[in-house]
């Protein structure tokens, strides 16, 4: 999934920006940001001036091309609709000069494709940075986070973008644990723990939170492939799965042999644990023994 964002100008209560497509959270876009302003700046441009640049263009990547479209290599908007033949083949030359293969957005009306503050609740920007000339520095928004002013990146320190983007006590953390604790193995029961989860400020009872299933007294270790019976019964696929209300995980015996299990009753709205089958849960920082949901 794509992290979208925006780039802006202005303070808390007023901004307006241009939209970012990809990877906007701050150790990518804000550390990205950041390097380029200081750059700016010590080509002696000041944070208002480089605001005023970017908000005459409707897009950060087409801000950064100087408006300069990188398919046709006309002046315009940010391309968009480009068609899988000229994806990655700009090298040094245009791959579609007459732009038959890409739009544009319009340059026109700024006002129309630009966001402000007024645009956070219909839009799908997760993150906002806002180049605060008076105060000289970047306020970070958490939109996910009910458009949380989360902190400033300044000038004058260099900012912890990971604290920025996980939080203080990693309160908005969406990794998997393991990119925090090298103590886990990414392969291992915990590879699939949240950090909230390994920390205990998260649940771990789900399906999903499950790294195997022990049923008649056997424990299998779940691959990580699982289908619905339903699915399985409309797509006629040749896996024996006789149960169409049930959800199936691919899991391993102990002599390595590979099948397919009934391991949860697929509700609606949630999963829970098929009759006769115990989901094993991992031991977490917050409680180092493993845990069990009874079918
Ligand atoms: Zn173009
Ligand atoms: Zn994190």
């Amino acid at each position: 999934m794509s992290t979208r964002g925006a780039i802006a100008v202005g303070n808390l209560r007023h901004w307006r920006g241009v939209y970012n497509h990809f990877d906007s959270y701050p150790t990518g876009l804000g550390a990205t940001l950041y390097e380029h302003l200081m750059q700016r700046m010590l080509e002696g441009k000041t944070l208002a001036e480089i605001g005023a640049d970017i908000l005459c263009f409707d897009d950060w990547r087409n801000y950064l091309h100087g408006g300069i479209c990188e398919y046709c290599g006309k002046m315009t908007g940010q391309a968009h609709s480009i068609s899988g033949s000229i994806l990655g083949k700009r090298r040094g030359k245009y791959p579609d000069p007459k732009a038959k293969h890409h739009s544009h957005q319009s340059l026109e009306n700024l006002d129309e494709v630009q966001f402000t503050q007024n645009d956070l609740a219909d839009s799908d920007l997760e993150w906002v940075y806002i180049l605060n000339s008076t105060s000289e520095c970047i306020h970070v928004l958490s939109v996910r986070e009910r458009r949380k002013h989360v902190g400033d990146l300044r000038f004058d320190v260099t900012p912890d973008f990971g604290k920025m983007e996980c939080g203080e006590k990693f309160e908005r953390c969406h990794h998997y644990a393991w990119n925090h604790f090298p103590e886990i193995d990414q392969n291992g029961p915990q590879g699939r723990l949240g950090t909230r989860q390994y920390l205990g400020l998260a649940p771990v009872n789900s399906r999903e939170d499950a790294f195997a299933f022990e049923t008649k007294g056997r424990r299998y270790l779940r691959t990580g492939s699982g289908v619905h019976g339903d699915y399985a019964r409309r797509c006629r696929l040749a896996i024996p799965m006789p149960d169409p209300a049930a959800w199936y995980e691919e899991v391993v015996g102990q002599n390595g042999q590979r099948f397919y299990l009934a391991v949860a009753r697929a509700g609606r709205r949630e999963h829970t644990p098929y009759p006769g089958v115990t989901w094993i849960f991992p031991p977490t920082k917050a409680n180092p023994v493993e845990t069990m949901r009874h079918g």
